[in-house]
């Protein structure tokens, strides 16, 4: 991308509730969850799985609507959000049907942009995506980090301010996961959008960003917050710090799961555990 694309809003959600209605029965989803989000920042959140964090996506991103409480853009309430954010859901499946190219120029052309110059915006990203030559190339050709590098060219084609990532690294092997993350950080520090990372990885979370927000199990409402003291750039001989260690223990208690080692079961060896030498 040659032009700076425009500042993301400041994004705020103040006392926002919400519940399903299944079969007339209230299922509260989300219960007063307040937090605000800088532009340009990193911002991860954490949480048991159903807790409500794709819901907190959907409902940003104004597929759903809270019950009560605000949504703020830039400072002002927004009931209008869609079309506002790039938003990658956690299975954001590429079309089988369609190459790369065609893949990553939906959203332009659901927005009616001419094919021409959709397809020239998109290629131009190709590089930075990691995708040059793979343009013609069907998804079932592509490596799981490919295809999801393909999702977040398609997502930031459809809006590059504010990026809400839905467990994007999920289903990838360690390894790529890690290359993925370089390769994240490197494109946020060059596009510097708003990013919004729900991931259920701690140390993914501590490694990628500013802040790490914690939900507690349902209804979702904040329960811990966390200021990454870590410097930028990030690498990944970072892990071995002090300080990312603490982060870790910090995130797996507000979680609940850091109270007591694993026992040993009876008559097993010499057990792995995580305090067991690598
Ligand atoms: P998470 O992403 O944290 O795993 P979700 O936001 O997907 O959790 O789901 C939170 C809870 O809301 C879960 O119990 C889920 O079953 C429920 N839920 C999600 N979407 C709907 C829906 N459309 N209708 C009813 N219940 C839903
Ligand atoms: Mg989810």
């Amino acid at each position: 991308m040659t032009e700076e694309p425009a500042a993301p809003d400041r994004l705020e959600l103040r006392h926002v509730r919400m519940a399903f209605h299944t079969d007339g029965l209230p299922f509260q989803a989300l219960d007063d969850i307040s937090f605000s989000v800088a532009p340009r920042e990193f911002v991860a959140i954490v949480g048991p799985s159903g807790s409500g964090k794709s819901t907190l996506f959907n409902l940003i991103v104004g597929l759903l609507q809270p019950d009560s409480g605000e949504i703020r853009l830039d400072g002002e309430v927004a009931e209008a959000r869609l079309g506002r954010f790039g938003y990658m859901p956690q299975r954001d499946l590429l079309l089988p049907w369609r190459d790369i190219l065609g893949n990553v120029v939906v959203p332009l052309e659901l927005r009616g942009t001419p094919p021409r110059e959709s397809r020239q915006r998109a290629l131009a990203l190709f590089p930075l995506f990691g995708l040059e030559g793979f343009e013609r190339a069907w998804p079932a050709a592509l490596s799981g980090g490919m295809r999801q590098r393909a999702a977040l060219l398609r997502t930031i084609l459809g809006d590059s301010r504010t990026l809400l990532l839905d467990e994007p690294f999920g289903a990838l092997d360690a390894l790529t996961r890690r290359e993925m993350q370089d390769w994240l950080l490197g494109l946020w520090t060059r596009l510097r959008p708003t990013v919004l990372f729900i991931t259920h990885d701690v140390d993914e979370a501590v490694y990628l960003a500013d802040r790490v927000l914690v939900l507690g199990p349902r209804p979702a409402r904040v329960v811990s917050e966390l200021k990454v003291r870590l410097p930028r750039p990030r690498h990944q001989s970072m892990v071995a710090l002090p300080v990312f260690g603490e982060h870790v223990a910090d995130l797996l208690q507000a979680l609940g799961v850091a109270s007591s080692p694993i026992p040993d079961p009876p008559g097993a060896g010499p057990a792995s555990t995580v305090d067991s030498p690598a």
